[in-house]
């Protein structure tokens, strides 16, 4: 490691992308590395066009086809292995959010529709939001309030030639209005363990309007919804390291990889550089690690802010 630039150099290297790691015309191996996986590549991969994984960030070997889905989004097959697809495929995962919100003595009264839909819808529905949230440039999932015609995904693709996803079937799907919140987007074909995140953190805008929580700063709303996210990650890496099985997994048991993508997704909640979502998650962990779930609710409740 070159203490000035921040730039690693090292004699033996390979590139994830390239199998090798050329030497910079100083006749050295200058590389990057990810900071989670911690997988080597030359510093040109970052601005030359070579496809991350949108789930794990993983960049794409040349000898290893990814899954392009459609959308401009590409997809490892490692994470494709546990992917959700479709808006029935992902009905007993949010059956799982839905106790896992229960045991926490949270239960949504409402019965919210949960539509898994392609990114082009999800951008349109969040356009036709009257009092748009603050959202993140590339957004994975939506709480909505408005009385809107989604497209959801109503059966899976199939792999095509050039490993394409091909084959989506579409319906459309109108909202109609019965309570405060009209359904929940999520974008489809990512890792249950990615869904499930996205899902509770979701939930969680669901149940602070619904609960009749008043409009609260980005950073407090943002950081208690990835709050929510983080601990239902967390329960279900331990819970599957401990074997036991929840209704939606067929073994009891993870794969070692989908328990490592886990840890991934909380180390992205945990690093994140955003002052909305990241500061906002930081502060409100410390909060629950102090005084708790309900304590730091009933202070959001009574001030708006987050207990120090
Ligand atoms: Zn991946
Ligand atoms: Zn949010």
């Amino acid at each position: 490691m070159d203490e000035k630039s921040g730039k690693m150099f090292c004699y033996q290297s390979l590139c994830i992308v390239f199998l090798m790691i050329p030497t910079n015309p100083a006749g050295l191996i200058e590389y990057r590395a990810h900071p989670f996986w911690v997988q080597k590549y030359c510093p040109s991969h970052e601005h030359d066009n070579t496809p991350r994984c949108c789930s794990c960030e993983r960049m794409e070997p040349r000898e290893t086809g990814y899954i392009g889905l459609n959308d401009g989004r590409k997809l490892c097959l490692e994470c494709l292995d546990s992917a959700i697809m479709d808006t029935s495929e992902c009905q007993p995962l949010y059956v799982d959010i839905q106790r896992f919100y229960e045991s926490l003595d949270m239960k949504l009264e409402q019965q919210i529709p949960l539509l898994l839909v392609e990114r082009q819808a999800l951008n349109e529905a969040r356009e036709g939001e009257k009092h748009g949230h603050y959202h993140m440039p590339e957004t994975r999932g939506l709480c909505l309030s408005e009385e809107q015609t989604i497209s959801s995904i109503s059966r899976r693709p199939r792999l095509g030639a050039g490993n394409r996803a091909v084959d989506m079937r579409t319906q459309s799907y109108k909202l109609t209005r019965r309570c405060d919140v009209t359904a929940i987007l999520i974008l489809f074909g990512l890792p249950r363990l990615l869904t499930g995140s996205i899902l509770a953190h979701e939930m969680m805008h669901a149940w602070l309007r619904l609960k009749g929580y008043r409009t609260l700063s980005q950073n407090v709303e943002e950081g208690i919804c990835q709050v929510m996210a983080y601990m239902w990650l967390h329960s279900e890496l331990t819970s599957a390291s401990a074997s036991s099985s929840s209704s939606t997994s067929r073994k009891g048991k993870r794969p070692p990889f989908e328990m490592k993508l886990g840890e991934f997704f909380k180390h992205q909640i945990e690093s994140d550089i955003s002052p909305v979502y990241g500061d906002g998650f930081r502060a409100g962990h410390q909060a629950v690690q102090k005084y708790g779930l309900q304590k730091t609710l009933n202070h959001i409740w009574m001030t708006g802010t987050f207990p120090f």
